[in-house]
């Protein structure tokens, strides 16, 4: 299946052409189907897999215990296993409820480096890979990832094949990289699903982002890594979903609209307009305000957009 939608996506232009992964690099992944009604069953602490039978789950009362399953895929991510269960429910009753009760008109959140977000209200969300849980976690992860290249580095000189027939301390090391890439990866996760949990609790009947070009901004090295790091595709699926089940109109406006250079109180466009200043004074109107402050409320007062929802 995964196959057939990488090709798909090949020959519809949309993705570039399938690779195959490398043995090493990737997480094994295991796609069960139900194919009879004893199958995947589910209990507060267990869950019944096809073929290997009843295995108990460390998080418990989390999988859905009412709904029927239709398939399931077991992952294995550093040392853990994880299960993914896929079923159909039926909220079209709450999403009414949701569209009800709006509070605020409409906001425009402008994403960035600097800070991780900005609301048109002014709300400051802060870029949590700039926190020292973040870079004491990455500082860790850097020494172990040096003390496993000099432990490749030793097997060279002794005359062993680099990456063949690991020895423990090797394999012992390996985990503890894959386990702080895991652990950062989770904290990043949760961070980007609590802002938008936050956002969507305000109930707006409207919320304005922007289109971003990531790949191109990538092309800068010296922000590469921190554009990634930020997970902006991530953030975006993220807002959509909260979108979807809350009713909320999510619009896109388009990559060249120019957020940053308008005035946000009587539309003038500047110029010039530089990365470093952090301040935007108007020279018509005299506002002077927030530079990511002004953007975010130029995307709510944005006219032409796309609508994601
Ligand atoms: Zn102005």
């Amino acid at each position: 299946m995964n196959a057939e939608k990488a090709f798909r996506r090949y020959l519809q232009k949309i993705a570039g052409k399938p690779r195959f992964k490398k043995k090493h690099a990737q997480t094994v992944k295991l796609y069960f189907p139900k194919n009879n009604p004893k199958d995947l069953e589910i209990e507060r602490h267990r869950i019944k897999l096809p073929t290997l039978g009843w295995v108990r789950l460390k998080e418990k009362g989390y999988l859905p215990i009412q709904e029927t399953v239709s398939s399931c895929t077991i992952e294995q991510k550093a040392n853990r296993f994880y299960v993914s269960v896929l079923f159909s429910s039926i909220s079209g009753k709450k999403q009414k409820e949701w569209k009800a009760k709006r509070v605020s008109d409409g906001i425009g959140i402008d994403l960035g480096i600097k800070d991780f977000a900005i609301t048109s209200q002014g709300q400051v969300f802060g870029n949590i890979n700039k926190t020292s849980i973040i870079k004491r976690t990455e500082k860790r992860l850097k020494r172990v990832q040096r003390a496993l290249s000099r432990q490749y580095e030793f097997k060279k000189k002794r005359g062993g094949k680099p990456a063949t027939k690991n020895g423990s301390n090797i394999a012992k090391n390996i985990l503890r990289i894959q386990k702080l890439h895991q652990r950062l990866a989770r904290m990043r996760d949760a961070y980007r699903a609590w802002v938008v949990s936050v956002i969507a609790k305000t109930k707006p009947a409207f919320i304005t982002i922007e289109r971003l070009n990531v790949q191109g901004m990538k092309k800068n090295r010296h922000l590469s890594k921190s554009i990634s790091d930020q997970g902006f595709y991530d953030f975006k699926r993220k807002l959509g979903n909260a979108c979807r089940k809350m009713g909320i109109e999510l619009r896109e406006v388009a990559m060249f609209y120019p957020s940053s250079k308008l005035c946000s109180q009587c539309g003038i466009k500047k110029v010039k307009l530089s990365l470093s200043d952090r301040v935007f004074s108007c020279e018509h109107c005299g506002q002077n305000i927030d530079r990511d402050h002004n953007a975010a409320i130029n995307l709510m007062q944005a006219r032409k957009y796309v609508l994601l929802t």
